[in-house]
């Protein structure tokens, strides 16, 4: 009989990868994880190469949260594994599935001063739901099906994967690692999704039944669930109006008749039964508390996370997959189906706000203001965008004023095509979201509208854009620093260091726009509607990297956006 081959650690990795259906990597490589990059390819996993790791980390949290499957982020050990941290941390904190794999010193080194030595494990642990190191290569494939697995499991998370130096150097067979990989296949233990008791069902009908002011409200959680077609059924068999969070935005389309979002206070002021789907009561929903929610609402949350349910303490906590439960409560709506007309005063309420609301902002829209405010270049933007119809471009959206001026004004009507700062605020995603967002989704334009501060975080992977012709249009909105120009009382600006520019402020009229010229893509520099039509026109239709360097008034925006009370 033929020897079987010897494959190395790096292989086995990859092999392990594809067989749990991984097909992209983000990363950036080096000591000791080039082979495995490389390997990785071979196999016909896409590798992402970054400059910098916080960029590649971001891009495979947002991957993750697109297509529902961990986004892997590879890095080489030690301070490389600390940039991946903003990647692992942000996925944790958005709930969604990633896995970052790093490589790390030699074992039999660490503690005595290592070519980037660092206990890895350690430093991760604040920031994932576990993680595993990998002592020899025989550890392999269960410890890179148990990372997968649990990022996507239960409430979806970051997971760690540490793998030494020495251990990517091991070999074994082929014949070995075929072996080894069946019976990891054969021991993963995939957590089951509990489902909901019929009693709980009937108690949410019933609550939803006696509600005078409901409202429905979903956020990312119900995005990751794709659960559109269920919220569609209920929201429209039922007239319930609805809320989604800045990222459940899309879910439905924000045009529809029952969307209370220029409604936001009024709807969830009033409310009196709240249905929340896959969206925590944290501070983007004001905590589900008075003053901006009723004291009495009754809350029905939907959550797949029992922890969840257990802080919260709602009048109804139904655990599970959003999808799954919302298909039941709409079976059994089914049977004994009711509606909220449009002349019902609580919809009719709403439906006002909303015009009352909506015709006010356009009025403000309608301006063309130069040099640009917020508002007019967001207008054109808006229309640009909806000018390309289906399928809709991905947004994503970052900076301050920029983005909340965005969130209010940008239409989203597809799931899934919006990504924004998230539950932690996070300012530097931008350009790894687009990255990620351009790779998950082929068929889609992706359109990034950001501050000049946001921008500057990641800008160097505008390079990253050019080298893989990704279809990414990133929009600057340059107002000269963070919130723009000095705001300072004169009077405070004392001291040996009063001559230098403000903490705020950054190189006024910044070519940004020259940057990504610097690599081969197409940059536009643009200060009137005319000029800025003309540019969203021509990227647009060209699907090629390019950066709109849009000229703001320094003083239009205010410093922190919306949460002046913050800062
Ligand atoms: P948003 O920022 O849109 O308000 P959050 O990130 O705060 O949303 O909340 C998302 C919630 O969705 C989390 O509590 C998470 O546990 C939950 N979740 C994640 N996946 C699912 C799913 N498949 N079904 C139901 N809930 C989910």
């Amino acid at each position: 009989m033929a020897e079987s081959t010897s494959i190395d650690c790096n292989l086995l990795v990859a092999k392990a990868l594809a067989r749990t259906g991984i097909n992209h990597m983000f990363g950036v490589v080096g000591i000791p994880v080039t082979s495995l990059a490389n390997r990785s390819v071979s196999l016909g996993i896409r590798f992402i190469a970054f400059h910098n790791e916080q960029s590649a980390g971001y891009a495979a949290s947002a991957y993750g949260y697109l297509t529902g499957r961990p986004g892997i982020l590879l890095t080489v050990s030690g301070p490389g594994c600390v940039h991946g941290l903003a990647g692992l941390s942000n996925a944790t904190t958005n709930a969604w599935p990633m896995v970052m794999i790093s490589g790390s010193c030699d074992q039999h080194d660490f503690g005595r001063g290592d070519f980037q030595e660092l206990d890895q494990i350690a430093a991760v642990k604040p920031f994932v739901k576990m993680s595993v190191k990998a002592k020899h290569i025989s550890e392999i494939p269960t410890s890179v099906f148990s990372v997968v697995d649990h990022a996507g499991s239960g409430r979806p998370g970051g997971c760690y994967l540490d793998i030494p130096s020495d251990v990517l150097h091991q070999t074994l067979t082929e014949l070995e690692a075929d072996k080894l990989l069946d019976d990891a296949e054969r021991s993963r233990n995939l957590q089951p999704v509990r489902s909901v008791t019929n009693d709980e069902i009937g108690k949410a009908i019933s609550l939803i039944r006696k509600a005078e002011r409901p409202l429905i409200v979903f956020g990312k959680g119900a995005a990751l669930a794709r659960a559109e077609d269920e919220i569609k059924t209920l929201v429209e068999k039922t007239g319930i109006p609805f809320l989604p969070t800045p990222m459940g935005k899309g879910l439905l389309p924000d045009t529809h008749e029952l969307a209370a979002t220029a409604a936001r206070s009024l709807a969830i002021g009033k409310c009196d039964v709240a249905v929340v789907v896959g969206a925590r009561l944290n501070w983007l929903l004001h905590f589900g508390e008075p003053p901006k929610w009723s004291k009495d609402v009754k809350f029905i949350l939907i959550d797949i996370d029992e922890g969840e349910i257990e802080l919260r303490k709602p009048e109804l906590g139904l655990v599970g997959d959003a999808k799954k439960i919302l298909k039941v409560l709409n079976k059994e709506i089914k049977d004994d189906p009711f509606c909220f007309g449009q002349t019902h005063p609580w919809i009719e309420a709403i439906t006002n706000k909303v015009k009352d609301n909506v015709s006010r902002m356009e009025g403000q829209l309608a301006k063309d203001v130069v040099p640009f405010n917020f508002l007019t270049p967001m207008r054109i933007i808006r229309d640009a965008i909806i000018g390309l119809g289906s399928p809709a471009p991905i947004l994503v959206s970052e900076g301050a004023n920029t983005m909340d001026v965005g969130r209010s004004v940008l239409v989203q009507m597809e799931p899934r095509t919006r990504l924004d700062a998230g539950t932690w605020g996070t300012m530097g995603v931008g350009l790894g979201y687009c990255i990620a967002a351009a790779v998950a989704s082929p068929d889609r334009l992706v359109v990034a509208v950001e501050g000049d501060s946001g921008f500057g975080f990641s800008a160097m992977e505008v390079e990253t854009l050019v080298r893989y012709q990704l279809p990414v249009v990133v929009i600057v909105f340059n107002n000269g620093g963070v919130y723009g120009g000095d705001r300072r009382n004169p009077e405070d600006i004392t001291g040996p260091y009063k001559d230098d520019p403000a903490p705020t402020s950054f190189v006024p009229g910044a070519a940004y726009h020259l940057l990504i010229e610097a690599f081969g893509g197409k940059g536009y520099l643009v200060g009137t509607p005319d000029e800025l039509k003309s540019a969203l026109t021509e990227s647009f239709s060209a699907r090629k990297p390019a950066v709109i360097n849009v000229t703001i008034d320094p003083y239009a925006g205010a410093e922190s956006g919306r949460m002046q009370h913050k800062n």
